[in-house]
């Protein structure tokens, strides 16, 4: 591949999370100078166990994005199957890598590894600068973009071609231009920690829906050790971290109904309050695009945020070959309106989902038995909804 380092626009990339991070290593892999800004380097999150409390699943598709840009962590747990059940109803769903003709569903990988294996390729890639300072503000005109920074307690400026918001859920870039997020608050938290089970985990994802929101044990490459995603009543939540150890063993227990026996230790547990949101805009400048957290953030029920935010950057490296001007009018027109759309269809799929197995009445209950076997008895719906949920149609392997 020809690729003219002189003739492509400058990019700066605002967030290296996972989703600024891949998407600065692509572009510069093309041939784009890229500027990456972030507060700090990655901090290592609250361990336990020996593993990362924060873990995220991630899809096939996700894992080749990453695998292409060299930044595949080396601590990823396989998960083969994935058993949903819910707390009122007698019929449950197992999920099975085989019935797609695959040797796996997913990744379940601890983010510091992650954020770890991602700047360590940053640090090492040419055509990637790194700048720390804090984004506080953005201008933009016709022919450029600058960005504010408050390095330590100093206002300094950034000009660039081309800027990319990957700044997370309290997006500063998308609050300087004005870009309205619509909220759609849930009403839950969810409560994460990792836990040391009696029964192996068998390379599972379990999920159960509780009235009061989804519960997740998801595996880790030890057999014995899951994370868990606990989501939760904002009051319950609350109550859940006042529990000691073992109360909080005993009520894990209960909830998850023994599928791995008995929850034996517990790690720490944190809790984070879950919305879901939108952007208004994707492409709110010519000159500007907002990725990942920035633009969507989704329940965390299906595991899908990380997974949206490298679905934007697959469609995004699309358009953006090498030498390519990302600046041109009406460029990311197209792009814009699919990726709205596809946000729009996920936050309302999971909020439908959330209130569907939430509610109390006993006829949807039946309903939502009755279709839960009839949709366990259909073998290739089942094989199309595990191809939508993990990118497997995008995929030629
Ligand atoms: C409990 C829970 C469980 C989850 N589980 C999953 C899962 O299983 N699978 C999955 O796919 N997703 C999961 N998610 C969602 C996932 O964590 C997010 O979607 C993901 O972190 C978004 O990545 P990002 O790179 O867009 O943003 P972030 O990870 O939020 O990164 C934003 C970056 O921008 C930087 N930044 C922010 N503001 C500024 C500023 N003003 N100036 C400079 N830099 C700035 C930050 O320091 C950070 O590095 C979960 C979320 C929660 C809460």
């Amino acid at each position: 591949m020809n690729i003219d380092t002189t003739q492509a626009c400058s990019v700066v990339v605002a967030g290296g999370g996972p989703v600024g991070a891949a998407t600065a290593l692509s572009l510069a892999d093309r041939g784009y100078v890229v500027t990456l800004v972030d507060r700090s380097r990655p901090q290592p999150g609250p361990s336990a166990f020996g593993m990362d409390i924060r873990n995220v699943a991630l899809s096939p598709r996700s894992a080749e994005l990453l695998r292409q840009i060299d930044s595949w962590p080396e601590q990823a747990a396989t998960y083969r199957k994935m058993c949903v059940w819910e707390e009122r109803g007698t019929s449950r769903l197992t999920f099975d890598a085989a019935s797609a003709g695959r040797s796996e569903l997913g990744w379940l990988v601890e983010v510091t590894p992650l954020l770890a294996r991602l700047w360590q390729r940053l640090d090492e890639h040419s055509n990637i600068t790194l700048v720390f300072g804090s984004v506080t503000d953005v201008a933009t005109t016709d022919q450029r973009v600058t960005l504010s920074l408050d390095q330590d307690g100093e206002t300094t400026t950034l000009d660039t071609d081309f800027l990319i918001a990957s700044d997370g859920a309290k997006s500063a870039v998308r609050d300087a231009l004005q870009v309205e997020a619509r909220r759609w608050p849930t009403g839950q938290m969810a409560v994460t920690t990792v836990v040391r089970t009696e029964r192996a985990h068998d390379a599972t994802a379990w999920q159960r829906f509780l009235l009061d929101g989804p519960l997740a044990l998801l595996p880790s490459t030890d057999p014995h050790l899951c994370s868990i995603v606990w989501s939760q009543s904002e009051r319950q939540a609350t109550q859940c971290l006042t529990l000691s150890d073992s109360e909080f063993c005993l009520a894990l227990t209960r909830a998850s109904e023994t599928c791995l026996g008995t929850i034996l230790e517990a790690a720490p547990r944190q809790a984070f309050p879950l919305n879901q949101q939108l952007a208004t805009a994707v492409n709110p400048h010519r000159r500007v695009l907002l990725l990942g957290d920035a633009l969507r953030v989704v329940h965390p029920l299906a595991g899908l945020g990380v997974n949206l935010g490298f679905e934007d950057l697959h469609e995004l490296l699309a358009i953006a070959k090498p030498n390519v001007d990302l600046c041109r009018l009406g460029l990311w027109d197209k792009f814009a309106r699919q990726r709205l759309l596809r946000s729009e269809i996920m936050l309302r799929s999971l909020d439908g989902l959330k209130r569907l197995y939430g509610n109390p009445n006993p006829w949807v209950g039946w309903l939502r038995n009755t279709g839960v076997g009839w949709f366990g008895r259909r073998r290739w719906l089942q094989r199309k909804a595990i191809e939508e949920a993990t990118g497997l149609r995008h995929l030629s392997g």
